[in-house]
């Protein structure tokens, strides 16, 4: 199937109302023409920077705006990191990301040792990733000079519901950090969060935005809220698995090289809930006990799923063929 950036809303809708199974097979066949069905990626997120974030977005416990139990923590030493990133590797992440409660990146010393554990993290021979807010075309030139893979800036739900769960900073301004990402030569990692409180047009919203920009993002996380104690979604309902599935289904579709990453949510699946998800096109997962601030499935359990499900890992730097 030919790669395309200028879907409509009117196939969007077409899709979604398609029977589930009849959703999934089609997602199944566009996936496998495009990436082996048992290969998986196993990325691996360190929290350098937690809590005390100045931004307001509603769902997370490490803004500065709600009381949460996160307890707030500076940047983490490189030996720390470096211990972390070795573990990840060894049970088989072959991308680390590195994510930093900021709002922007600014010219600081902490900026600059975040540009040495890059270049450190990449002679590891894995793909590093940083997600560190905002960005200016100077800094993203600068981590793109320090061995950077990839940048992830999600944009979380679609632009006219947005205001509702962030105000203190715009749609555009994260198309923007976009852009300056691509335009770096820096590989774009972004995404959403489904289950905000929006509705499903918001969600197909936030796949047309992604499935139109040109490239496709490289990687798609597709998160499931899960609600913390003290923000302002702290007791909002879960979506149901099936329409995960479905949201997971429809970006296969549209972005068929992309990877699809089935990200925060997944330490309440089962193991046929997460196998569904795969067969709908889902072909990237975080691994590690901690998801930044929120419980992953520990080690063990993702073993045996592994092992049931035959997956194994996609190596770093593997291109779509
Ligand atoms: S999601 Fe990121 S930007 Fe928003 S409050 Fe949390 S750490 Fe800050």
């Amino acid at each position: 199937m030919q790669v395309r950036h200028n879907w409509t809303m009117t196939e969007l809708n077409a899709l979604y109302a398609l029977s589930l199974l009849e959703l999934i097979s089609q997602a199944h066949q566009i996936h496998i023409q495009h990436h082996s069905p048992a290969e998986v990626h196993f990325c691996h997120l360190i929290s350098i920077k937690t809590g005390g974030c100045p931004e307001d977005c509603k769902y997370c416990s490490q803004s500065a705006h709600y009381q949460t139990s996160t307890q707030a923590q500076p940047l983490l030493q490189w030996e720390e990191v470096q211990t972390e990133a070795k573990k990840a590797i060894a049970r088989g992440a072959t991308r680390i990301c590195l994510g930093a409660a900021w709002r922007e990146v600014r010219d600081n010393k902490h900026f600059e040792e975040i540009l040495q554990m890059i270049k450190e993290l990449t002679h590891l021979d894995v793909e590093v990733c940083c997600t560190l807010g905002m960005l200016k075309e100077e800094f993203a030139l600068r981590l793109k000079e320090a061995g950077l893979y990839a940048y992830n800036h999600n944009l979380d739900t679609s632009e006219s519901f947005y205001p509702t769960i962030i105000t203190t900073r715009t749609y555009q301004e994260r198309l923007d950090t976009l852009s300056i990402v691509e335009k770096a030569g820096i590989s774009v990692c972004c995404g959403g969060i489904l289950g905000l409180g929006e509705s499903s047009v918001d969600r197909l919203q936030l796949l047309h935005q992604l499935s139109c920009r040109t490239p496709h993002p490289e990687s798609v996380p597709i998160n499931r809220l899960t609600p913390i104690r003290g923000t302002p979604l702290g007791s909002q309902p879960q979506i149901s698995h099936w329409e995960l599935v479905r949201i997971i289904a429809i970006a296969r579709i549209l972005m068929p090289k992309s990877l699809i990453r089935l990200s925060s949510g997944r330490n309440e699946m089962s193991t046929e809930e997460q196998a569904l998800c795969f067969l709908a096109g889902a072909n990237s997962i975080f691994i590690g006990e901690k998801l930044l601030t929120v419980a992953n499935p520990q080690p063990d359990k993702d073993a045996e799923m592994f092992r049931i499900l035959g997956i194994t890992g996609r190596p770093a730097f593997q291109k779509v063929g």
